[in-house]
């Protein structure tokens, strides 16, 4: 079967596809045909490394998963071949205070599909039967793979680590990303008034279509003044920031006192510095957030499946195409979910 692999890391042109041994389910495994899988900015992290991380060569990847169940292996008592499905990325022991309690995403162990073992990038893959949930009829692969890994972490950023209330002003990153475009749908949900931001006018108008009720150009506008005059100087009481160092003193400024700010991904780097007497005189809190549990994957799904959320598709591409898929995400060019179909 063909699977693309990285046997290094480095640019999208160490993605090589290649020939290699078909898996078999072992024990509580099913064998997945993987008809779609989206990219996330994990994949470009991991395949050009992360610092202090090693990574077991060649590796495969690919977090947010869909296709049809082949076979399931021993053990197995839910799942039944021939399902379309698609797979939780997060993985964990099932076994620990933090999984038993509900919060598997602290599990020591805790690892996700393409990141701590082999991904989605491929004709077909082993999966623990508990990572297997069932699609509606009427979704399509790339639909259901479009999905999981950003609803899932908007979901936690909004609703476990900020709290957000109905009425609160919200202020979402970057609407083009998979998170940002999540966040947006949900918060509008959620009751929220939100304002996003997005880079020029055919993003813009894409972020009011999604919901937002303000948007922000970041490339042309100063965020935080323009936040500061939508709310009459108060600032925002939330802020779901995943871009790291290049926004974050801006994010900082933007918060209203009693404010939440959310942080994941740090897409443009990891050192960050906040003024303590800012933090403790308005009383912010910092939290951070990475994926979420499970339990909010199966909630969230529910609004998805039901169309009350919608998966954003930038574009698909062949298996075999891969590294324009990869460029296309790297270059910032899209808006919404880029997806590899093997
Ligand atoms: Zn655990």
């Amino acid at each position: 079967m063909k699977a693309v692999r990285i046997h290094r890391h480095g640019a999208p042109d160490v993605l090589q596809l290649e020939d290699v041994p078909e898996p078999s389910p072992g024990p509580g495994e099913v064998l997945i045909r993987v008809r779609a899988c989206a990219l996330n900015r994990l994949d470009l992290a991991v395949r050009a490394g992360i610092p202090g991380m090693t990574f077991p060569m060649p590796h495969v990847l690919g977090s947010d998963i869909a296709g049809e169940v082949v076979a399931a292996g021993p053990g197995c008592t839910r799942v039944q071949p021939g399902w379309r499905v698609l797979l939780a990325p997060g993985l964990s022991c099932r076994q620990c205070e933090h999984c038993l309690a509900g919060n598997d995403n602290l599990c020591r162990r805790y690892s996700v599909f393409g990141y701590g073992r082999p991904g989605g990038n491929t004709e077909l893959l082993a999966a623990p039967e508990y990572s297997v949930i069932r699609i509606p009829d009427d979704f399509s692969f790339e639909e259901a793979a479009a999905a999981p890994l950003v609803f899932l972490t908007a979901w936690h950023m909004l609703c476990n680590r900020a709290r957000i209330q109905p009425g609160e002003q919200v202020l979402v990153l970057a609407a083009s990303s998979g998170v940002g475009s999540a966040a947006i749908q949900l918060a509008v949900k959620l009751q929220c008034e939100v304002i996003a931001t997005a880079g020029g006018e055919e993003k813009m108008a894409r972020a009011r279509a999604l919901g937002a009720h303000h948007v922000i150009d970041h490339y042309r506008q100063d965020i935080a003044a323009e936040v500061r005059r939508l709310t009459a100087k108060r600032g925002v009481d939330v802020v779901i920031e995943h871009v790291g160092s290049a926004t974050w003193q801006s994010s900082l400024r933007c918060l209203a006192p009693g404010g939440r700010l959310v942080t994941c991904g740090a897409t443009t780097g990891f050192d960050a510095g906040v003024d303590l007497r800012y933090l403790f005189s308005k009383q912010w809190s910092l939290l951070g957030s990475f994926m979420g549990t499970l339990g909010e994957l199966h909630q969230v799904l529910h609004l998805v499946f039901r169309r009350a959320l919608q998966p954003v598709i930038d574009r698909a591409y062949p298996l075999a195409e891969i590294r324009a898929a990869h460029q296309r995400l790297e270059d910032r060019q899209q808006f919404g979910k880029v997806i590899v179909l093997p």
